[in-house]
């Protein structure tokens, strides 16, 4: 699965590629990451991607054609390698992003996404170049690039050989416990479950369900 991010702040990407099991996932080819610079599609000196809203109005909003290039030229490559692919756009008035969501992007080889910044995106880039429009939930953020490492998160953990347990990888866990049996909160003695140190199998299957 190849995650393309089409962004101002590719950086804020670096850190998130290095570590834990997304860092695992990279190396053991399962996953790839690229964080593009939205600059890189500007065609004029000062490398301009937003501009004023018209209407007029608080604040910047990204422009639509370096979008559209970027999108063009990763959709060309992803073509000529025959990878089914998906355009999506980050912004709070989108569809709220969901474990079934998640499962129909694992199936693709490559998912585009759009981060938006400032004051939003130009709304033809919702209507004419997005498959989808998503919402994290609903909370207004700074920008599109925190959607985007949890989307890639959700989407890895349903990608072949990325969790070793395949049956974990898409269920909701339930309440647990590790040592110590008994701690001390606040001048309380507080234990662990009585079930759970029963080593009956039956029992504690039941416990979880019932959470
Ligand atoms: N007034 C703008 C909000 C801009 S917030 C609007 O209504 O669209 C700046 C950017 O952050 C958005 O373009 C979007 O890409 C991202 N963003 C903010 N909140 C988000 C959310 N809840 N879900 C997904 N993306 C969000």
């Amino acid at each position: 699965m190849k995650f393309d991010i089409i962004t101002i702040f590719p950086n804020l990407f670096e850190g998130f590629k290095k570590e834990a099991l997304i860092a695992r996932g990279i190396k053991k080819k399962i996953i790839l990451i690229n964080a593009h610079n939205l600059r890189d599609w500007t065609h004029d000196n000062h490398k301009t991607v937003d501009d004023k809203p018209y209407g007029g109005g608080v604040g910047m909003v990204l422009k639509t054609e370096p979008i559209y290039d970027a999108v063009q030229s990763l959709e060309r490559k992803a073509k000529s390698a025959k990878h089914k692919t998906k355009v999506i756009l980050f912004s709070p008035r989108g569809k709220k992003f969901d474990q079934k969501i998640a499962q129909k992007y694992a199936k693709l080889d490559n998912l585009i996404m759009i981060c938006g910044r400032y004051e939003g995106v130009d709304e033809r880039v919702a209507k004419y170049i997005a498959d989808d429009v998503i919402s994290v939930g609903d909370y207004v953020l700074s920008g599109g690039e925190v959607p985007a490492m949890l989307v890639m998160e959700a989407v890895s953990r349903l990608v072949p050989g990325f969790i070793a347990k395949k049956e974990s990888a898409d269920k909701k866990d339930h309440a647990q416990y590790t040592r110590p049996e008994e701690i001390k909160i606040n001048g309380k003695k507080r234990k662990v479950p009585e079930v759970l140190l029963s080593g009956n199998h039956e029992k504690i299957k039941k416990w979880r369900e019932n959470l």
